[in-house]
């Protein structure tokens, strides 16, 4: 079958793995002049990094098949990672259920009544026992107002947003704890986290190299404007109004679904209206080159209201700095809508904005430590997760035959994440394997 893939981000490239190997003919369409899409990286001082902080998990089991595949799986390298919590003022650690009983903050009845909150949604089989509720109401009812207000409330907080936060349904929440406490080895061990040597790039451009291997043609810097249909059959894809229509037995599009809607014009409209059911947040990324480090931490979720950013990852804590000439590398970052005045701000004047409060974190920090600063502003890089979003996900398969949808908003009720592109990349491939045979 000729296949057209539109997007080479991990779901795009991994897609075009599977099928190919299925020696299907297989094209990938990517606007941008790089691979990788929300996980791609730029270089600081010649040296590869992720636009937006990324990590895998121990139990991001497709992924890691995946780069046993490819030849990748003695590349990655697994690191012990610190998080905490900025709470009035002071750094407290979350690394273990030890550190609950350890938060001050709380008092000792709070701090049992966070650690029971956690053990119970642990004990809940299934997110779909949660899936009506929204993780403000469960979390407040089952942990109490203060540990929510101290802890909950920040991570929420922390992903989706002032917006967004109070609406976010409380299978999230469980599919977050429930993938993370499987990640590690037991409850009491110390989380590790998986990065490929050489960067996410060094993942993707074996992805790559091995499509290319398989006969996939890649075209980059080609942004896709129409999906053509016929009696609402997929007919093929034009790159622009007056090119020539590049004709297709199947189309897979990875592009975020306000994006899709717009080149898909043959859509109906009960399959708009899901697309357009699901709000996404944007990401900015403040990310400073320093001198010296901020903290000990590769991961501080802020509960300071005032502090206008919402996470502090300091990546050189969990890769060595010796990989960056010795330098510090520190994301400071948000989740907002466009609408949002730090949305709306140029660089520099986001960076003004965020350098007084660096000093919350590090009372010794100075300016004058930044030796550069980088900045990136990822759109639909989170869809919102509301209570019984499973009724609203669009399906793969969309109202045109042999048209088929592939993002983030599909990942449930996982958090998206570059294994579940991958599981995803595997689902659909199974489907148009299908469909083909049948
Ligand atoms: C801030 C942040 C932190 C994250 N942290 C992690 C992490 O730690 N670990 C992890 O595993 N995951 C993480 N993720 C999630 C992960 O990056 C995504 O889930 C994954 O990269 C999504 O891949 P995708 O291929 O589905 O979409 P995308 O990466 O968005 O790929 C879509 C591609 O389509 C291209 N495109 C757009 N329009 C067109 C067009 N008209 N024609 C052709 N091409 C087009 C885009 O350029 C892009 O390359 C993070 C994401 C963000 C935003």
């Amino acid at each position: 079958m000729k296949i057209a893939i539109i997007g080479a981000g991990a779901t795009g490239l991994a897609t075009a793995y599977y099928l190919s190997k299925k020696e299907h003919k297989v094209t990938i369409y990517e606007s941008s002049n790089y691979i990788g899409g929300h996980a791609s990286t730029f270089e600081i001082n010649g040296t590869p990094i992720e636009r937006a902080y990324h990590h895998w998990f121990r139990n991001d089991y497709e992924i890691l098949q995946l780069c046993e595949e490819i030849g990748l799986s003695d590349q990655i390298g697994w690191h012990n990672s610190k998080v905490g919590t900025l709470f009035q003022g002071k750094i407290y650690n979350f690394n273990s259920p030890i550190d609950i009983l350890k938060y001050t903050p709380l008092s000792i009845i709070d701090r049992f009544k966070l650690g029971l909150s956690t053990l119970k949604i642990q004990r809940i089989k299934s997110w779909k026992y949660v899936e009506n509720v929204t993780a403000v109401e469960w979390l407040k009812k089952n942990a109490g107002v203060h540990a929510y207000k101290a802890f909950w409330e920040p991570m929420l907080r922390g992903k989706f947003g002032e917006e967004y936060y109070k609406e976010i349904g409380m299978s999230w929440v469980w599919g977050k704890i429930h993938t993370r406490l499987a990640s590690r080895k037991g409850i009491m061990s110390k989380e590790k986290l998986g990065y490929p040597v050489g960067s996410f790039k060094f993942f993707f451009e074996k992805l790559y190299e091995k499509n290319i291997a398989q006969g996939v043609n890649v075209h980059l810097s080609t942004p896709i404007t129409e999906i053509i249909s016929q009696d609402n059959k997929v007919k093929g894809l034009r790159i622009n109004k007056s090119s020539n229509l590049e004709k297709f037995d199947r189309i897979i599009c990875t592009l975020p679904s306000d994006i899709f809607q717009k080149i898909a014009p043959g859509l109906n409209n009960t399959y708009i209206s899901k697309l357009t059911s699901v709000d996404y947040m944007s990401a900015i990324l403040a990310i400073i080159v320093t001198n010296q480090p901020i903290s000990d931490k590769y991961w501080i979720n802020i509960a300071d209201r005032e502090i206008p950013f919402l996470g502090v990852i300091e990546h050189t804590n969990l890769i060595s700095s010796s990989n960056y000439s010795n330098k510090n590398i520190t994301y400071l970052t948000n989740y907002t809508t466009k609408s949002d005045p730090l949305y709306k701000m140029s660089d520099q004047e986001l960076l003004n904005e965020y350098i007084p409060h660096i000093k919350k974190i590090n009372p010794n920090f100075n300016q004058s430590w930044i030796e550069e600063y980088h900045y990136h502003k990822i759109d639909n890089a989170q869809p919102v997760i509301r209570p019984n979003y499973s009724k609203i996900i669009p399906s793969y398969e969309t109202s045109i035959e042999n048209l088929y949808l592939a993002n983030t908003t599909q990942i449930y009720p996982e958090d998206r994440g570059t294994n579940y592109s991958i599981r995803m990349a595997m689902d659909i491939a199974k489907i148009i394997e299908k469909s083909y045979n049948f």
